[in-house]
């Protein structure tokens, strides 16, 4: 076997993440290389937070960045603040809420599920309705933006309804933060997470995550020890905060940081807003198109995220031969369908750097091909 470099393909990213990695991003990923206690790294680190309290909108002191991914985000959220004498409320409307569940039940606290239909939002009455019949709940949870079917749920109101029943609330943002409006401290979220390589247009593998002040104290007051060493926030505390004496805790990501720090520093340059209203408008733009392909939405209008567009394979058509083409004539990747949406739908996603126009040009024309010659 005769082994070289590998160079990989200069692909658009149009699926549910990792997504279109900008220029910029990518050129701050290749700087050299510090310790990750050198001063010169650690005010680095003090500025990624500061940015992501912009993002998150929060003021909460517990904001880092999660050497890990945004599953390990959702993880550090649970096993950090549930203990198994604990009620949580789950809200399953797709892939990523089964996760919470399981999550809930490998710490082997009570779950209560909000069963919900996919690809549509989560229903706040129903919400309601669970709470009133579980009032020994201490937690709410469920997904912001369903990357598994393109659905948007109303999370402030469901953290409104979790909060008049006193419950914490757990939000998985790893699609919207950047892409949709999200105001963590504004909506009383508790412990939110999210990922490097969705809206943000980052690198994969680095999670933000966010703790309020009470999920700061319910974690301090645990009687128990977390049970995951690494995902331990009271330990990664000290290495992300402690005024100048920071604790040797695990080697950050060096370079990935400077990558995040980029993506943000762009986020915080567009302004949180104009980038809510460009991925609103270029989703616009591909609904339109796709309706001329005669594709067809799968979440109703009101319901829908502007990064994620899930629609229903056309009968007849082979998914895969059409998203093998796609890659391998226009070097363009859209996503498949995933868990009860296998075989059955196309997610094509317009995230962070992805949101472009000369995007979403290339994904219609290339569909359109697709479409006349496969169909
Ligand atoms: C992508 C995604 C995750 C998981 O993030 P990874 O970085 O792949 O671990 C979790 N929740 C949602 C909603 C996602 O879209």
């Amino acid at each position: 076997m005769s082994l070289s470099s590998f160079i990989p393909p200069q692909r658009t990213l149009m699926g549910p993440g990792p997504s279109d990695v900008s220029a910029r991003v990518l050129s701050a990923l290749a700087r050299p290389t510090i310790g990750h206690l050198d001063p010169l790294f650690v005010s680095m680190m003090d500025e990624v937070k500061a940015l992501l309290q912009y993002a998150f909108q929060t003021k909460n002191e517990f904001t880092i960045a999660l050497s890990a991914p945004g599953s390990a985000g959702m993880e550090a959220c649970f096993v950090n603040l549930i203990t198994p004498e604990d009620t949580v409320v789950v809200c399953r409307n797709g892939v990523f809420g089964a996760r919470m569940i399981e999550n809930v039940e490998r710490i082997g606290a009570k779950c209560v599920i909000v069963d919900g239909t996919w690809g549509r939002a989560v229903d706040a009455q129903q919400l309601e309705r669970k709470l009133q019949k579980h009032p020994e709940a201490r937690f709410v949870a469920f997904v912001h933006a369903e990357t598994s079917t393109g659905a948007l749920s109303d999370a402030k109101a469901l953290c409104e309804i979790a909060k008049a029943h006193n419950c914490l609330t757990i939000v998985d943002a790893v699609t919207s933060l950047g892409g949709v409006e999200l105001a963590v401290d504004e909506w009383q979220i508790d412990a939110v997470y999210s990922g490097s390589q969705k809206c943000l247009s980052c690198v994969p593998g680095i999670s933000p995550i966010s703790f309020s002040e009470q999920a700061v104290e319910v974690i301090k007051n645990r009687k128990s020890p977390v049970p995951s060493w690494f995902l331990d926030q009271s330990l990664v505390m000290a290495y992300w905060s402690g005024e100048g004496k920071r604790a040797y805790h695990h080697t950050a990501p060096v370079n990935s940081l400077y990558a995040l720090h980029e993506a943000l520093l762009i986020l915080k340059e567009e302004g949180l807003e104009n980038s809510w209203a460009r991925h609103k408008a270029q989703h616009q733009k591909l609904a339109t198109g796709l309706a001329n392909l005669g594709l067809e939405f799968i979440v109703p209008a009101a319901e829908r995220l502007p990064q994620l567009n899930a629609v229903t394979i056309p009968k007849g058509i082979d998914d895969a031969k059409v998203r093998a083409y796609l890659l391998n004539e226009y070097n363009l990747e859209i996503g498949a369908g995933l868990g009860a949406f296998a075989g059955e739908a196309w997610r094509i996603g317009l995230m962070g750097h992805a949101a472009r126009s000369e995007n979403v040009a290339l994904c219609l024309a290339a569909l359109k091909d697709a479409l006349a010659k496969f169909g």
